[in-house]
């Protein structure tokens, strides 16, 4: 190790730092141990800091692997006011831009440098990184790089290759959930042996969240529940649907008792959507959303989360409970479960996993198309392929594998959706289209666990997650109930 005590004490006062949280400290000695690190820490706990410390500290360059371009933005603007030396590159810069910051990185500036994975496929990219010593590759999301989670990017799996390409330096992959099959998933597509990688598990349940599930039996009878707790509620609610369909009756519903409410979901449009996020963050009342609504909420004053339906796995629940009650003050999770409303989720399932013949069938279409494509709206390519069923939601499934397996550039929405390859094996093979429902039927079967346990719901998450929990005392199964 290159660094002594007064330059570790003098970076901690450059963070602001009085006390680490629970291991942050742990961690980051071991990365400036040179160790490999898998770091799972709930979002808001500081888990920058785990790389973002021990960059300053170490010889060369810390590489940041990061697949949201927003949130690189904010990282650099919040480690610049620390007055720290951060920069970093992706497709939102302009050509200019691009170069002098290439022309910056073979100058030797910068500590911290913050790419997308697709800056992996650039010569000019490759050439600058490979002029400088990097000692360190953090890939923030991690979770992003297994196909057995939520977010699954298949430029995201090649960490193995980034890791040959940036001369082998230790490695910190960072997220906020990963079940025990997508931890295994992650320290493998890095091209590790599972001794060669620390873990840290933070757990992933805030103990201010309250989890409570609630039995409903019609949706008359849901709707007057949820509106009883919506009046109950200290603060701002947000009520999660998953279909649109739910949302607008749910809304309707709202209207006849007079009440106020803000409404967000994906078939809104983008100002709508802005004008929506505007409003939550700056007043209490209560949003009716789809999932759509997530990302980009920073609000940490949100006191409930109701879904009004189950969702399709533990990671997207938990993920969507996760944004209530930031401020560690006390907060209310609870799940309207109507047994009918599997039927729905089993929709979803097969929507999700389209067969190899209509992945072909999408491909042939796109074809024959040509530039007239360029007139199509999604509806329109519904239409032509499954003109029966209007609720059909393959061909969204479709078009964003094509889009992650790189089979098309541009996108459906803006009209500049063009075909560019085949298909490629890999996606229509029989075993990964199986294993891919399988997986996903499972997902869900543990969500319905979730909901028939009699034992601790937070104990029945964290097994999920991995995490070894003892009862909370916390949730409807250990005795609480809202007040
Ligand atoms: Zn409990």
């Amino acid at each position: 190790m290159i660094y002594n005590n007064k330059e570790y004490s003098e970076i901690k006062k450059l963070f602001n730092i009085t006390n680490f949280r629970k291991s942050q400290e742990e961690i980051i000695r071991s990365v400036l141990e040179g160790k490999n690190c898998l770091v799972l820490m709930p979002t808001g706990m500081g888990k920058s800091l785990c790389y973002q410390f021990p960059a300053m500290l170490l010889e060369g360059l810390t590489v940041v692997l990061s697949p949201l371009i927003s949130l690189m933005n904010d990282q650099v603007t919040a480690l610049k006011s620390l007055g720290i030396d951060a920069t970093y590159i992706n497709s939102s810069l302009s050509k200019s831009e691009r170069e002098s910051r290439y022309s910056n990185i073979e100058k030797g500036k910068y500590k911290i440098i913050y790419v997308s994975p697709e800056r992996f496929k650039k010569d000019d990219f490759l050439f600058v990184i490979s002029r400088r010593k990097i000692s360190l590759l953090a890939v923030d999301e991690a979770h992003c790089v297994s196909q057995w989670g939520n977010d699954f990017r298949p430029e995201y799996s090649k960490i193995k290759e980034f890791r040959e390409i940036l001369n082998f330096p230790a490695a910190i992959l960072l997220t906020a959930t990963a079940t025990l099959r997508v931890q295994d998933d992650i320290i493998e597509k890095a091209g590790l042996a599972p001794d060669e990688v620390q873990i840290f598990n933070e757990g992933i349940c805030r103990p201010n969240l309250s989890l409570y599930v609630h039995e409903v039996f019609d949706e008359p009878g849901k709707f007057a529940e949820i509106y009883n707790y919506i009046k109950k509620a200290k603060g701002t609610v947000i009520v999660y649907f998953n279909l649109i369909g739910s949302l607008e009756r749910f809304s309707y519903f709202m209207d006849l008792k007079k009440e106020k409410y803000l409404v967000y979901h994906g078939k809104l449009s983008g100002q709508q959507k802005r004008k929506a996020q505007q409003k939550f963050q700056s007043s209490t009342v209560c949003m009716l959303a789809t999932n759509a609504f997530g990302l980009g909420i920073d609000k940490p004053d949100i006191r409930m989360i109701v879904h009004a339906e189950i969702p399709d796995s533990l990671e997207s629940y938990y993920q969507e409970i996760g944004r209530a009650g930031r401020d560690g003050k006390s907060s209310d999770c609870i799940l309207m479960y109507d047994q009918s409303d599997l039927a729905v989720q089993m929709d979803f399932l097969e929507w999700k996993n389209p067969d190899a013949s209509f992945i072909k069938k999408t491909h042939t279409l796109l074809k024959s198309l040509g530039d007239k494509l360029n007139s199509f709206t999604q509806e329109d390519l519904q239409e032509k392929l499954v003109f029966r069923d209007r609720s059909d939601q393959r061909i969204s499934t479709v078009l964003n594998l094509f889009d992650r397996f790189n089979v098309t550039e541009g996108s459906i929405e803006t009209f500049n959706l063009k075909l560019v390859s085949e298909i490629p094996e890999e996606i229509i093979a029989d075993d990964y289209i199986n294993l891919k429902r399988e997986s996903d039927k499972q997902r869900l079967v543990d969500m319905v666990n979730y909901v028939r346990t009699e034992d601790c719901r937070r104990a029945c998450i964290h097994n999920y997650f991995g995490v070894n929990v003892t009862e909370c005392g916390n949730c409807d199964n250990c005795g609480k109930s809202i007040d």
